[in-house]
């Protein structure tokens, strides 16, 4: 009964992100989750199901740390929010800026908070234009991101992503964003077309999530810092899924041995416990802005900063060190691929393994050697079985891909693995017999 009349509120009055409002009318809400622990989700109509995506890709520690709730409660009831405009600061902000100058690599030290990763590639991207302004180029504002990027929906955020549903659901976008194949020649051939001097960043997730759990070419980002430093081109990571720990490194960069201008990150700083981003700039871009410009850094959020997220930000943080969680992530990475393998091995029309850490994917081929697939996608299907099974699965079809993702949380042991793979392997199974 509580589902039915949550049903109709719902319907009646919840717009939701990403979904068909048509289908929503009619078929109304998957599930509606009521609490979680550990890798589950319990709904309200008592299923209990593996969050096999840390629902999207943030909740790296797992459900229910109830020490965050305590940080939250402790700092609310202290000091609920003070503005961090005009030079002001309290603690949670400064310890957390501290804390994430640890984890990021090289010379990358001073953080500005947002709310989310939208708001920290737009905040990244007009950061950008605004230190080639200093430096006396104001032509170098173009931004270049890659085919199935996906950084957000503000609208810079928008204009970068590269999975095109996204930036065909609005009629303009911002200007001066450039979009390249994951080739190199392509990224030279472009600077070479615009001109190096009117462009003023490159943008890429480590590992691109939403567009698939793509990994790079063989040595792609090293180049792209190359090709970067040669022609006077900021590079940024876009960290807002890789970041803090889900690939077994610190950062996804950190897997190529390249070290970016700027980092953006969000959803694993929090573990999706409060809603705080981040951009991270590097002492060279500080400096600059500090030494050759006097006026403000004309951009900030109400909520820079806020205390409570800070303050959860830096719990989630203390846990994933304390309790040596990206080791278990590059453990439980190693058990993922051994099953996506066992998936492979097992069904033929799987092919295309890929990720590292705890993210993973496979597709689904109806000729694995000619790349032919079936009209409508297997995964889709597959997904909608395995939520019968007890597992709430992604799928992703963009760019005519037919994609299974994988991202569970840290907290992940081997024998949930074993449950999450043998519940895949069960659902396609049955997703078979209809082929
Ligand atoms: N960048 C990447 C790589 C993401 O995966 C996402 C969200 O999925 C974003 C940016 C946007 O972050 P948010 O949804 O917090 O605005």
């Amino acid at each position: 009964v509580k589902f039915e009349e949550l049903t109709e509120l719902d319907k009646k009055h919840f717009l939701h992100p990403s979904t068909s409002i048509k289908q929503h009318m009619e078929n109304g809400p998957g599930a509606i989750f009521t609490e979680g622990e550990g890798i589950y989700l319990k709904d309200v109509r008592g299923r209990k199901l593996i969050d096999s995506l840390s629902s999207l890709w943030n909740v790296n520690i797992g459900h229910g740390r109830a020490e965050l709730g305590q940080a939250a409660a402790e700092q609310m009831a202290r000091l609920a929010f003070s503005s961090t405009f005009a030079g002001n600061s309290h603690e949670p902000v400064i310890e957390l800026a501290k804390k994430v100058s640890e984890w990021t690599p090289g010379n990358l030290n001073t953080t500005f908070f947002t709310s989310g990763g939208s708001e920290s590639n737009d905040t990244a991207f007009k950061t950008v234009r605004h230190y080639w302004k200093v430096k006396g180029q104001p032509n170098k504002t173009k931004i270049i991101s890659r085919s199935l990027s996906y950084h957000g929906v503000a609208m810079g955020a928008t204009s970068a992503t590269g999975i095109e549903p996204f930036r065909e659901f609005t009629t303009s976008l911002a200007q001066g964003f450039l979009y390249v194949d994951s080739s190199i020649e392509s990224l030279k051939d472009l600077i070479e077309k615009e001109g190096a001097e009117n462009i003023a960043a490159f943008i890429s997730e480590p590992i691109q999530g939403s567009g698939g759990v793509n990994p790079p070419p063989e040595g792609y980002f090293k180049e792209v810092r190359q090709i970067c430093d040669e022609n006077d081109i900021l590079f940024i990571a876009d960290e807002v899924i890789c970041g803090f720990g889900r690939t077994g490194e610190k950062f996804g960069m950190d897997l190529f041995g390249v070290v970016p201008d700027i980092i953006c990150m969000a959803k694993g700083i929090s573990s999706g416990y409060a809603p705080i981003g981040g951009m991270v700039i590097s002492d060279k871009i500080k400096n600059e802005l500090m030494e050759n410009y006097e006026g403000n850094f004309w951009h900030g959020y109400t909520y820079s900063g806020h205390p409570m997220c800070c303050a959860v930000a830096l719990k989630n943080l203390e846990i994933i060190e304390n309790e040596n969680m990206v080791e278990n992530v590059r453990n439980m990475g190693e058990e993922l691929q051994k099953g996506l393998k066992y998936l492979e091995e097992t069904h033929v029309i799987m092919g295309n393994r890929r990720g590292i850490g705890l993210l993973g994917a496979i597709e689904f081929f109806k000729d694995l050697e000619a790349g032919e697939r079936y009209s409508e996608p297997v995964s889709t299907k597959v997904v909608a079985k395995a939520l019968d099974r007890g597992l709430l699965g992604r799928s992703i079809v963009y760019g005519g891909q037919d994609t299974l993702a994988f991202a569970p949380p840290f907290c992940i042991t081997k024998q949930e693995v074993g449950t999450m793979i043998s519940i895949i392997d069960d659902s396609i199974v049955e997703v078979k017999k209809d082929l």
